[in-house]
């Protein structure tokens, strides 16, 4: 028989749509995503972009913050709580032209859905580079906004890569924390961003460009702390595309802003992306996608904000439009 509906995708949206649509009687499976590793290197294991942070000091309900993966494991216990089943395993692939919907899992099963809720979450763009690897948590990150406040980033130097809108904004939000931002881009000038940041980041005196570079390799050391010995980067190496001279430039951080690819492949087209290929929300302050039955939050439908709260939002919305779509189509 056929779900109501499934949930794919084990970020804030996903779990929060599943809280909402449990505690509705919807009965819905959340499919969290196969632990592989493919997955691993992807950034797309279980529990999604959280899971891969460190302290999270802006989700309300937790004063004295919260280690990203406690967050993740709390709201899935919130939604199994309420009855959703989970599923460890990925969408392999979806046909969305049948009705109900049909999909294909990782250990081969065929689960058919009257309704579907997209929420497999973007992956952030890093650079490629070994050093960076190793120093993610340690000083390398995506995220200015989840990750810049902490205390390790706190009147030091700091590094953000890119050019666009994302690296003046994450640039500009790190000014608060930082003593100089040096912002390493592979052109002469933003033109990817929008003038009126781009003017924000650039007249901030704490920020000092370097233009046509490329982060070549991530310094760093092991330094004790916490009782024990840990990784704590310390720099980078940049080469001047135009002169190929290098220099080391000392930093406690680095924030690569260099976009974020939505996880939409298993999709294969057959629901509406934008240039970016970021899922298109067809109604203003709603989920629905261009295909009926199908709608889509957090991350994954979001180039703008990208927070776990406006996910957690997203996904409450997705459920409660899920529910009223079932309801009228009779299934509900
Ligand atoms: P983006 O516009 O695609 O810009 C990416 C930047 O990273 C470009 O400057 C690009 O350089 C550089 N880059 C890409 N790959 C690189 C690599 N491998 N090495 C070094 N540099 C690399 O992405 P975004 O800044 O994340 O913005 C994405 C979308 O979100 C945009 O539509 C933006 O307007 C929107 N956004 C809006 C806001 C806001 O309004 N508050 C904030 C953030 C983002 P090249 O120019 O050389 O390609």
């Amino acid at each position: 028989m056929a779900e109501k509906l499934v949930i794919i995708g084990s970020g804030p949206a996903g779990w929060t749509c599943a809280i909402y649509a449990a505690r509705a009687n919807l009965n819905p499976v959340v499919y969290e995503g196969a632990i592989s590793e493919d997955n691993r290197l992807l950034g797309t294991l279980p529990l999604g972009q959280l899971n891969l942070t460190t302290e999270v000091e802006n989700f309300p309900g937790f004063p004295e913050g919260i280690m990203g993966p406690d967050l993740m494991i709390r709201m899935r216990q919130q939604a199994e709580r309420f009855g959703t089943r989970i599923m460890t395993e990925d969408i392999e692939s979806v046909d969305v032209t049948r009705r109900p919907f049909v999909l294909k899992d990782t250990a081969g099963t065929t689960i058919e859905s009257h309704a579907l809720v997209i929420a497999t979450g973007a992956s952030a763009n890093y650079l490629g580079l070994d050093s960076e690897s190793k120093y993610k948590n340690f000083g390398v990150s995506a995220c200015a906004v989840c990750d810049g406040a902490l205390p390790r980033f706190r009147n030091k130097p700091l590094i953000v890569v890119g050019g666009g809108d994302s690296a003046c904004e994450e640039g500009s939000y790190l000014t608060k924390f930082a003593s100089v931002v040096h912002l390493v881009h592979r052109r002469d000038t933003l033109n990817r961003a929008s003038p009126i940041m781009a003017r924000r980041l650039l007249d901030n005196p704490k920020v000092k460009p370097h233009w046509n570079s490329a982060v070549e390799e991530v310094l760093g050391e092991t330094v004790q702390a916490h009782g024990g010995a840990v990784l704590s980067m310390n720099g980078v190496r940049v080469r001047n595309l135009t002169t190929n001279e290098t220099k080391t430039i000392e930093a406690a951080g680095m924030f690569v802003a260099i976009g974020h690819t939505p996880n939409t492949r298993f999709l294969g087209r057959q629901v509406e992306t934008d240039s970016k290929g970021f899922l298109v929300l067809k109604d203003p302050h709603r989920t629905t996608t261009s295909v009926e039955g199908v709608f889509a939050a957090g991350d994954v439908a979001d180039p703008i904000y990208r927070q776990a709260i406006t996910a957690a939002g997203m996904g409450c919305k997705a459920a409660l439009d899920a529910e009223r779509w079932l309801a009228a189509k009779g299934v509900h």
